[in-house]
């Protein structure tokens, strides 16, 4: 007899609940967490970086700009937080291991990672050449699958982990000229979903958050060009009448991140003012 999907997911829940002792432990260390947030030179990981360094948190702060997670982690460490800045482009494998060794050295094992770092683009399907599309998907989603990969080890081993992307409403609602970056944000819920349900028994948490338009340097570089309309002219048709800000994105993930949201996995929590519902 064949072996159904059904058996396959009770018999790999089987043997892995997460035990009372352990949630008691989890509540001891509760928001006094190692967490690495990508994409944090600016925008909505700038954001979640500071929000969850002012929970009490320890922050290592990964982009491709170097100096500017430098800049913002020594304006963390003047708060009083631990942080640090370290520079990698998530495509580059290698360079992301890096990244997570440093973290190791000199803070300890991750049990909070956000992907934030990405990039957008606008160009008509027909238009996207290889070369494009390939970027795309080695930035948003397989930087995603890099992030994750390197950090979940330390999650099995604490029996307690947090995860966080970042990606798109666009991948919930599409949009045009934007095929490649609307597949790599529909590439990253679904990850998010695949570990959300491979790491439950482990009391790890996997959530998205598809963000709607936000006010950030992506946003007014994109209204610049000319490929999005004006900030105002989005407020304006946003059912809440303003535009989304980074901070808006970090209350969010602040909460993703915390204790209290334990029982909340493979949800892709929209922050969109109403955009899409
Ligand atoms: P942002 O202001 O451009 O910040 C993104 C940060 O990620 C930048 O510091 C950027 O560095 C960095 N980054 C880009 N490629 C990277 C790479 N390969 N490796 C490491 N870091 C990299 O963008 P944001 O608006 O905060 O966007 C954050 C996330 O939300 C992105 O994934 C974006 O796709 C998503 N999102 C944004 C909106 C919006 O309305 N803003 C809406 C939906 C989803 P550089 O500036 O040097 O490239």
């Amino acid at each position: 007899m064949a072996f159904s999907y059904l058996e396959s997911q009770l018999a790999h829940y089987s043997g892995m609940v997460h035990t009372r002792d352990e949630a008691r432990r989890s509540e001891e260390n509760a928001m006094n967490r190692v967490a690495v947030v990508t994409g944090a030179a600016a925008g909505m990981g700038l954001a979640i970086a500071q929000r969850l360094a002012s929970a009490g948190n320890q922050i290592a702060l990964v982009d491709l700009d170097g100096d500017a997670v430098t800049r913002a982690a020594a304006e963390l460490r003047a708060t009083g937080a631990r942080a640090l800045g370290a520079e990698a482009d998530v495509s580059d494998r290698t360079a992301v291991d890096n990244a997570i060794a440093r973290v190791h050295d000199e803070l300890g094992p991750v049990e909070i990672m956000v992907t934030s770092a990405g990039f957008d683009e606008f160009q008509a399907f027909t238009d996207i050449t290889t070369e494009a599309w390939d970027r795309m998907l080695a930035v948003n989603l397989t930087g995603t699958f890099h992030c994750l990969q390197a950090v979940i080890p330390d999650m099995l081993a604490a029996g307690w982990g947090r995860i966080v992307t970042i990606s798109s409403s666009s991948a919930q609602s599409g949009a045009a000229r934007m095929a490649h970056y609307v597949a790599s944000k529909g590439g990253v819920v679904g990850l998010t979903k695949a570990l959300a349900v491979e790491y439950a028994p482990h009391g790890i948490t996997v959530n998205t958050i598809p963000p709607g338009f936000i006010d950030t340097p992506m946003a007014r570089r994109a209204e610049a060009r000319g490929d999005l309309p004006s900030i105002d002219a989005v407020a304006a048709r946003t059912p809440v009448r303003r535009a989304g800000t980074p901070d808006d994105i970090a209350a969010a993930c602040a909460y993703l991140c915390s204790e209290d949201a334990g029982y909340v996995t493979g949800q892709a929590i929209g922050v969109n003012g109403g955009w899409y519902l």
